[in-house]
């Protein structure tokens, strides 16, 4: 049932887009809401019309029925209907609320009926016996259009003070010209109505335009913004518009920030691969300008342009690294690690760049650790770390590798003797292509690819990476990456 519903809601979306115009709503909204309280004021009106009439013209006849009553006492009428005061009275009130009037005797007989009908004949109704017992009642028939009243006929004060019921006066009336005035009322009230509603309706259209017109300049403006180097202010007339202005110049600023550092990106990059192979080409001019160059020279000038090479082949290698890592987690290929085993492994591989530069590599072990890895990035991003170390050390320098663990987190620290990092370049060296010294990070082969891989793959293991650093005396990168993995919300 429910997919059903969905179903038909996804196939009928396109088509009845409209439906989710605001400003139809707000239309729909006015308009329903102005015929539905045009429909209960004309209701209310001709109710409470009908309910006044019926009470007043109901009081009338009792109050008349009344007097009525006390005159039939006085004249004895309830033993002897002769009198023609009486008989002249009753026919002149029966005429007066255009009714009849039927006098009921003790024994439930009928002695007198203006509609002479039933004299003779013996009533025993519910409002009859009611007022016998000396109770009014009185009764709005609205399937046959009359009213009846019932009361009863109290005698004169006996010795004991008290006074006996002696008859019953019934008086029905008939309320046909309650329902005329009703029915031209109400028609009066349904055109008043029909005219209020056409109003309204008219009114609500306008003010759905007018409503929803901030919207509209909203999305005029938006559109309007052509770049995000644009500065122009968009006007708002609403607290929530304004709040929707206040939220897409934030975003305005991300995307700005975004774009520039992806421009400065594509820049670098650019520079960065531009530069092995404009050595490269220089090199070569070179040796093609020398005539009968010797073969040392050949020699010399051809390692050059290797190592060129190789330079473009690093960084190329590490761009595609962090692009990979962009994809986010579901590039990773995560899978329980030793990790000392891993950190080893790399310890050893870094072992001849140390002893080439002289460095003492000392690898501090404090407990076996296992830890939910991607194998090959988290090598990559310690490999990084030492690397750093040896490379931007003194001669004699030394690194330490220390990897640690409590039951949550993997702790590594990688701490070295050399030259430091400066304090207002800590906060770059993760971005891309950052360096301290462009000219000794070329010098020592750097790409400056290498800190913003290490702190992806952290990030990527849900871990954080911070650095210290005394310039001159050394630095120390320490990193924490939980042992059990916890993939992203979306479950990638
Ligand atoms: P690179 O390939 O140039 O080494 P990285 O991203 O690995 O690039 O490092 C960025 C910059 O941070 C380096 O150029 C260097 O200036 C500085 N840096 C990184 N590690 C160290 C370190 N251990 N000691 C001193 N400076 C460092």
């Amino acid at each position: 049932m429910i997919d059903g519903l969905r179903s038909f809601y996804q196939k009928y979306k396109k088509k009845f887009k409209f439906l989710r115009s605001f400003r139809l709503r707000i239309f729909l909204i006015i308009s329903l809401v102005s015929v539905f309280s045009g429909e209960v004021i004309r209701r209310g009106i001709v109710e409470g019309f009908e309910e006044s009439s019926v009470n007043n013209r109901t009081n009338e006849i009792t109050a008349l029925m009344r007097s009525m009553a006390d005159h039939l006492v006085t004249y004895g009428y309830m033993q002897d209907t002769s009198s023609d005061v009486i008989n002249a009275e009753i026919s002149l009130f029966s005429n007066i609320f255009d009714g009849r009037i039927q006098v009921i005797n003790t024994d439930f007989r009928v002695i007198k009926d203006t509609y002479e009908i039933s004299v003779g004949k013996t009533i025993i109704g519910d409002e009859v016996i009611r007022a016998s017992r000396n109770e009014t009642v009185t009764d709005y028939n609205e399937e046959l259009h009359f009213i009846e009243v019932a009361l009863p006929v109290m005698g004169s004060m006996d010795e004991n003070g008290v006074r006996q019921v002696e008859g019953v006066l019934l008086a029905s009336a008939s309320t046909v010209l309650i329902l005329q005035d009703i029915t031209i009322l109400e028609r009066r009230a349904l055109l008043l109505e029909m005219l209020v509603c056409m109003i309204m309706i008219g009114l609500a259209m306008l003010l759905s335009g007018v409503l929803t017109r901030p919207f509209d300049h909203l999305k005029k403006a938006i559109g309007e913004v052509v770049s995000f180097e644009d500065e122009t202010q968009i006007e708002s007339d609403y607290l929530e518009t304004e709040e929707i202005v206040d939220a897409f110049n934030r975003l305005r600023q991300r995307m700005k920030v975004l774009d520039d550092s992806r421009q400065d990106f594509v820049r670098n990059v650019s520079h960065e691969l531009k530069t092995p192979i404009a050595s490269v080409k220089v090199l070569a001019d070179s040796l093609n300008g020398q005539e009968d160059a010797p073969v040392e020279v050949y020699r010399d000038f051809m390692q050059d342009i290797t190592k060129e090479i190789d330079r473009e082949n690093d960084i190329i290698s590490d761009l595609l690294a962090l692009v990979r890592m962009d994809k986010g987690e579901s590039g990773l290929n995560i899978e329980r690690t030793d990790v000392n085993e891993l950190v080893e492994s790399t310890v050893k591989r870094l072992g001849p760049l140390a002893r080439k530069n002289e460095v003492d590599l000392i690898w501090d072990s404090r407990r076996e650790v296992e830890a939910d890895n991607d194998k090959v990035k988290m090598s990559l991003a310690i490999s990084n770390l030492i690397e750093n170390g040896i490379k931007y050390n003194k001669h004699p320098g030394w690194v330490k590798v220390v990897l640690d663990a409590d039951h949550q987190f993997m702790m590594l620290e990688v701490s070295d003797s050399g030259i430091g990092i400066p304090e207002e370049d800590i906060d770059h060296i993760f971005e891309r292509f950052y360096r301290v010294d462009k000219s000794h990070s070329r010098e020592v082969g750097g790409t400056g690819l290498g800190l913003a891989i290490t702190r992806k793959t952290i990030l990527l293991h849900r871990g954080s990476i911070r650095v210290n650093s005394v310039p001159g005396e050394g630095c120390v990168f320490s990193v924490k990456v939980p042992l059990v993995h916890i993939g992203d919300r979306t479950g990638k």
